[in-house]
């Protein structure tokens, strides 16, 4: 690592129930940061765990004042407690990681490391990943369907372990699911993303939060094909998503009431009892809705474009 390295480093860890792990999590990173020149940060944000997670957090922060603590009134979910993180970290590295010991604390030099190399964004990758094998199932497909329709190259979209320049999660907003996005929200605006190897560990403590099975977060695979699309290609034109499958609508339904024409100018008469002209009415109708749709998001988007930016120079 480069010795003139004097800059931040702002560690965030999302907490749900984990009180088993915090005292171990805690001193394992300030150990692997001890021997290191720079300043850092640890900043825990409790999604309002029902456990004794607060109190020990709170014990901690008193022996460390590089510690801060953000307490959720109820469970947000970690996308909300990673974007409230990120509000408050300053320094100008952030690293994410998980706070149930399943992510090593000394891999934290190795993504310093790799950023130094010039990426704006490097994530993780639990290659020898220690879930049940369920969990290892699902996330393969989701990380080759989103690698796929993304194109970007990452094995391990949804890892809790990455690091960012500042710039990048401070031009992020993120809610709902998104964080297993992060990324593909990154390089949509621009930004150099790699990938670093990383160990990986068995929960040592407590239970997983999406559930033994990773059920929660399966549910959500069968949307994420369309989340994609919609964030990345059409997130900035909504009338073209919704005015080419309107477009095809009103299309193909034209195309039944033209042929109907015909029939019904060659004789073929009556033409009102056929199945076919109920199915050209409806599309057609499906079809000027969908545009109509399309036209709306777009006024929308006009107007949010004026605070959300829409481009990002680099220098
Ligand atoms: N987490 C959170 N809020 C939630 C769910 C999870 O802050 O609603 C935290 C959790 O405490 C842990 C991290 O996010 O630090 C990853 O969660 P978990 O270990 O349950 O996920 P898994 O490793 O099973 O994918
Ligand atoms: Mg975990």
């Amino acid at each position: 690592m480069n010795k003139n390295f004097n800059k931040k480093l702002s560690i965030v860890i999302p907490v749900f129930n984990e009180m088993e792990s915090l005292e171990e999590l805690n001193l394992r990173i300030t150990k692997a940061l001890s021997g290191l020149s720079f300043d850092y940060e640890i900043v825990y944000i409790d999604d309002g765990s029902t456990d004794n997670s607060f109190k020990i957090l709170k014990k901690i922060k008193e022996r460390n004042p590089k510690i801060k603590i953000i307490q959720f009134r109820r469970n947000f979910g970690k996308s909300a407690a990673l974007n409230v993180a990120f509000k408050e970290a300053n320094g100008d590295l952030i690293i994410t990681m998980d706070g149930d010991l399943q992510d090593e604390p000394t891999e934290i030099i190795n993504f310093i490391k790799k950023i130094e190399e010039g990426y704006d964004m490097v994530s993780g990758w639990k290659q020898n990943r220690k879930d049940p094998l369920i969990k290892l199932i699902s996330s393969k497909i989701f990380n080759f369907t989103v690698s796929k329709l993304t194109k970007i190259k990452l094995h391990d979209f949804n890892c809790g372990f990455k690091i960012y320049r500042s710039e990048v999660i401070k031009n992020i907003e993120i809610y709902g699911e998104l964080h297993r996005f992060l990324p593909v929200l990154a390089y949509e605006k621009g930004f150099k993303i790699g990938e670093l190897k990383i160990k990986h560990n068995a929960r040592k403590f407590g239970k997983s939060k999406y559930g033994k099975l990773g059920l929660r977060r399966i549910k959500n695979y069968l949307l994420d094909p369309i989340n994609i699309i919609l964030l990345t290609k059409y997130a900035k034109k909504p009338a073209h998503f919704f005015g080419n499958i309107g477009l095809l609508s009103f299309g193909l339904g034209s195309v039944f009431f033209l042929y109907l024409t015909i029939l019904w100018l060659l004789g073929h008469r009556p033409i009102g009892n056929r199945p076919l002209l109920f199915l050209g009415i409806l599309l057609i109708i499906i079809g000027i809705q969908l545009i109509s749709m399309g036209f709306l998001g777009e006024i929308i988007t006009r107007q949010n474009s004026k605070k959300e930016k829409i481009y990002y120079v680099k220098k």
